[in-house]
């Protein structure tokens, strides 16, 4: 799967899906090039309600307000995430929300200084985990740094949470006695352990377990998926070192080996400075003989 495609199952409402006669963009970067995560917040109030249609009419408010009133080619931001947990897509990724920013993807949480929800977070976790494994490189719109409000104090504990936990272990993620889980306690509920079925669940209960499920999954795998990559970048600096190391000593071999011929000439001179004193001395007997 390419990088692209990871992105997008990430994205539960693809533009498309509900701005339905938006035309295709000229791309202004690749998909590799995108590694900072920015988040902003609206500032002013979000959707009337989380229902697909105030959703919807709600983005393409904000969308004409950016072309009409701000004159931006499109509305600004590639991602939106819903207090539901939910993501739509907004600018297409390939285009850079403005030009100083353009190895970061724009995720916005609707609301004025909106309270995060878990599932919202998760997602935030999510598509900031696709963007990048570096906290360093996980910020909000003030923290770029701009002279902004945006995207608020419960924005940037957001941010001050998701920076840790890119950095944290996996076991810090997954509940250490799943019994105690919500979702097993739901399961059990719904007698799907017992395998009894007392309770027949709605579609909306079975979306919610299941979405949960795949959520802390992705979750998982990105922390395992981040780990390999510091190890193995740990492992290659190792080996880098050993290198180096290793062409200090072959130097030190030669250099020990030219020591060893000079000091062979040396013996050599002095042998020879030995026989001619023992010639000379030879001689100085035959004439004193
Ligand atoms: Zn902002």
């Amino acid at each position: 799967m390419s990088r692209h495609d990871d992105l997008n199952i990430l994205i539960d409402v693809r533009r498309l899906d509900y701005d339905y006669d938006e035309k295709p963009v000229t791309h202004t970067r690749t998909i590799n090039v995108i590694d900072q995560y920015e988040q902003h917040h609206t500032g002013a109030n979000g959707p009337a309600s989380l229902s697909f249609d105030h959703k919807r009419r709600w983005i393409l408010a904000i969308e004409r307000f950016h072309e009409m009133e701000k004159h931006w080619s499109d509305v600004f931001y590639h991602i939106f995430i819903f207090a539901d947990g939910e993501v739509w897509e907004g600018r297409d990724v390939l285009r850079t929300s403005q030009g100083n920013i353009g190895r970061a993807i724009t995720v916005h949480l609707p609301g004025n200084n909106p309270v995060i929800t878990e599932a919202q977070y998760l997602a935030c976790l999510a598509i900031a985990r696709w963007a990048t494994n570096r906290p360093a490189n996980v910020r909000d719109h003030q923290q770029r740094p701009a002279a902004t409000y945006c995207s608020g104090d419960n924005g940037r504990n957001n941010i001050k949470r998701l920076r840790q936990e890119l950095n944290m272990p996996l076991t810090d993620l997954l509940p250490e006695d799943l019994t105690n889980h919500a979702d097993w306690t739901t399961a059990e509920d719904y007698g799907w352990i017992s395998g009894n079925g007392q309770r027949v669940a709605s579609r909306s209960v079975v979306g919610v377990v299941a979405t949960r499920a795949y959520r802390q999954t992705v979750k998982a795998v990105n922390v395992v998926g981040g780990r390999v990559t510091r190890n193995t970048a740990a492992i290659s600096a190792t080996e880098a070192k050993l290198a180096s190391q290793a062409q200090r000593i072959s130097q030190l071999t030669t250099s020990v080996s030219q020591l060893s011929t000079k000091v062979a000439a040396l013996e050599g001179r002095t042998t020879t400075a030995i026989d001619n004193e023992a010639i000379v001395a030879a001689v100085v007997e035959k004439l004193t003989d």
